[in-house]
């Protein structure tokens, strides 16, 4: 899988993909990052990439030509041309948002008013060859940008950064370590924070004691290792009796308490997707009191 970021400043990238797993998946041949200055594409002596904002109002805005040009010199061409009488009208209908062009590489946008990029999000991403993330400065990118190349915009959470860079490299982080053997074991993205429930899980592992039902969009447990003493608290028993059926069990249930507890949203999208067996509704009933 292959990466190409589109950037005002590429030294921003320099070092953050030179470690630990991400490092590994390229040194490996499994992933790749390409990074390319915005200013190489501009044609002016002051290799300018933003101006004024039309209608007023603060900052500046990243003009289309440069992104462009950066976007054509990947082999990105416009999305099918919309006539201008139609653009808005097409806008309104999201006629041309989000649609991805066959056999072309994603292009998604950096932006705060995005989709939300979240896990699942990532696991689709992680199937796709090649993806071009534009990262926008200032008050952002010049909206025909969007309109004309753009499969997505994506927001990483509901903050706004100074710029798409953190944003990108927070995408490029969490996709690549679930592209096919990147990560040690195929299948331990399934069962941590968010992983998906069981019935979409067609990898098993052998030995290790793992939850039984994959995360289903839960909270990872608690992690635990030496010393069995740290600070006046023990390791839980239970993890250290190599009971394995005990130790799923204790770690559905730290699972749905964490979850519980700082992310009640998820408890209840886990119930209605179905993920949640009766013993894990009875937990959370005996949990809230019910
Ligand atoms: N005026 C914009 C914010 C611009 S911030 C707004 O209010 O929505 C400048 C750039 O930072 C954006 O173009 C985008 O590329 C990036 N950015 C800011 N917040 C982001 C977020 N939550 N997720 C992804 N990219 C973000």
């Amino acid at each position: 899988m292959r990466f190409e970021i589109i950037t005002i400043f590429p030294g921003f990238f320099a070092g953050i993909f030179e470690h630990g797993i991400v490092r590994r998946a390229q040194a490996e041949g499994l992933v790749s990052v390409g990074i390319h200055d915005l200013r190489t594409f501009t044609h002016d002596r002051h290799r300018t990439v933003d101006d004024r904002p039309f209608g007023g109002g603060e900052g500046m805005v990243l003009k289309p030509e440069p992104l462009a040009k950066a976007l054509e010199s990947l082999g990105i061409e416009m999305k099918r041309q919309i006539e201008p009488t139609h653009r808005n009208e097409a806008a309104m209908n999201g006629a041309h948002t989000d649609a991805s062009v066959e056999g072309r590489p994603k292009v998604v946008l950096m932006s705060a008013q995005g989709r939300p990029f979240t896990q699942a999000a990532a696991r689709e991403m992680a199937k796709l060859e090649q993806v071009v993330l534009i990262c926008g400065r200032y008050e952002g990118v010049d909206e025909r940008i969007n309109e004309l190349y753009c499969d997505m915009e994506l927001s990483i959470g509901d903050y706004v950064l100074s710029g798409g860079e953190l944003a990108a490299a927070v995408v490029v982080d969490t996709v690549m370590r679930l592209v096919p053997g990147v990560l040690g074991n195929e299948a331990s993205g399934e069962f941590e924070s968010f992983g998906v429930g069981d019935a979409e899980i067609d990898m098993d592992m052998e030995g290790v004691p793992r939850s039984q039902h994959g995360a289903g969009g839960l909270l990872d447990y608690p992690h635990y290792t030496r010393p069995a003493e740290f600070g006046g608290l023990k390791a839980p028993e239970v993890l250290l009796n190599g009971d394995h059926q005990e130790i799923r069990r204790w770690r559905r249930e730290q699972q749905l308490r964490k979850t519980l507890r700082n992310r009640p949203d998820l408890i209840e999208k886990a119930q209605h997707s179905g993920v949640l067996n009766a013993t894990d509704l009875a937990f959370i009933d005996k949990l809230s009191g019910r």
